[in-house]
């Protein structure tokens, strides 16, 4: 007996026949023995729909930037979810199981006063395990929590899937399966490279690097909460049949466990690709080589809530004047631009230069830790492409580079298939 954690997102429960058939998920794993709380998103375009109801309402006159009460927005997108949380209730009753639907408020499930992006401080599980130890089914409403304000906050955008991993995380859950409409977590886009092979395993911080860079298969913040809890996480597609051999195993179902780096045996050197689209980079000329200089740089661009992304200062040749270039999303550039034109006195630069349309191709592994010469391979690989590299930062398990956006698939395919990740 085990106790699983299951969550379903918008494709999953998009109708009442999906619906159903997430029924008949739960039911494996509840015949099997197990101890199961299930957490749902909205019916899949129900939040971006209520997201645009709120936007067209009407705005407080002389309100500046908030467009409307973040409260409000939090009350009425946290419906959706509310509603297949009883959906899926009702749904599992008609199969003979014992389920209960669970608002974030009855958990209840405690955020900060965040609205509209809260983070969850606490978990109140007791009443759920208690359930559970009775082979009651909680059906949890994703996205939502109660604020100390005691009013429903949501979690941001995508936000259900930390409730899953919080959630697990507060019931000790042996694992937390995320099922969506693909199956699992693959070495790269399988859209742009079909050799791109599903992964077994993935250690949480490549990961978090994955989902961070582009692949956009969990939020990012369910990902951090997955390594610092280490809830182990296990992407699942819902679309295949339920009762299919194989999908009840509780060791080796089919999906993409995401671990600790431990849990994995065979650790390839790099375990996959990601890239990140609509990147801009932004170059300041012969800036004045002294203290203070990035901070009066990247402070402005922080207060104006600009995501600066790489990094890159040159080392100046004379120690007087230096260049810095970073990155930042397309549709950022113009606001970048007017802040560091507000603040050129205090930064002291020449000129500024940008470009649009690149992109960030990044090869992540931990095993690159321990092993030289990945960057070179890459390197050499673009070379032979006659793909041209504008920007490289690196970590630990990270190398992240900058290219023009046409080359992007190019590029993708090429460090994909260098590493030997088209081989299984
Ligand atoms: N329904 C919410 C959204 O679309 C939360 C989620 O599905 O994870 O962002
Ligand atoms: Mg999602």
């Amino acid at each position: 007996m085990a106790r699983i954690v299951m969550k379903f997102g918008g494709t999953s429960v998009a109708d009442l026949d999906r619906i159903k058939n997430v029924a008949r998920h739960v039911k494996r794993e509840v015949d099997a023995g197990h101890e199961v709380a299930v957490v749902v998103s909205a019916m899949s375009g129900k939040t971006n729909e209520l997201v645009g109801w709120v936007q067209n309402m009407p705005k407080v006159a002389g309100a500046d930037h908030s467009i409307y009460d973040a409260r409000e927005y939090d009350a009425i997108v946290a419906s959706g979810e509310q509603v297949t949380s009883g959906l899926l209730a009702i749904a599992l009753q008609a199969m003979g199981i014992n389920a209960r639907s669970w608002q974030g408020w009855q958990i209840p499930i405690r955020t900060d006063n965040a609205h509209g992006a809260a983070r969850i401080l606490e978990i109140e599980g007791t009443e759920i395990i208690r359930r559970m130890g009775e082979g009651q089914v909680a059906v949890v409403a994703g996205f939502q929590g109660l604020g100390p304000d005691n009013r429903l906050s949501t979690l941001g955008r995508g936000g259900s899937d930390t409730s899953a991993v919080a959630i697990a995380a507060a019931v000790k859950a042996d694992r937390c399966d995320i099922y969506t409409d693909v199956d699992g977590v693959y070495t790269t886009d399988p859209r742009i490279e079909p050799k791109a092979r599903r992964l077994k395993k993935i250690a949480f911080e490549e990961m978090l690097e994955m989902a961070s860079l582009g692949a956009k298969v969990l939020q990012v913040r369910s990902v951090e909460l997955a390594m610092v809890f280490k809830v182990r996480t296990f992407v699942r597609s819902s679309f295949e049949d339920p009762d299919a051999p194989g999908m009840g195993d509780l060791l080796n179902p089919p999906g993409t466990l995401i671990c600790d780096e431990e849990e994995i045996v065979e650790q390839e050197v790099v375990t996959g690709i990601a890239y990140a689209k609509d990147e801009a980079q932004i170059s300041l000329r012969r800036l004045a080589d002294r203290p203070g200089v990035s901070a009066a740089i990247f402070g402005p661009l922080a207060e104006s809530h600009i995501n600066v992304d790489m990094i890159v200062q040159n080392i100046s040749e004379d120690g007087s004047k230096t260049d810095m270039t970073f990155t930042v999303p397309s549709g950022d550039v113009e606001k970048a631009l007017r802040v560091l034109g507000d603040n050129k006195d205090k930064i002291g630069y020449d000129v500024v230069q940008n470009e649009s349309g690149l992109v960030k191709v990044s090869v992540i592994g931990i095993g690159m830790r321990s092993h030289a010469g990945v960057a070179a391979t890459a390197f050499q690989a673009l070379a032979e492409k006659g793909i041209n590299i504008k920007a490289i930062t690196t970590s630990e398990i990270k190398i992240s580079i900058l290219i023009d956006g046409p080359y992007a698939e190019l590029a993708v395919r090429t460090l994909h298939s260098c590493y030997g990740l088209d081989k299984s």
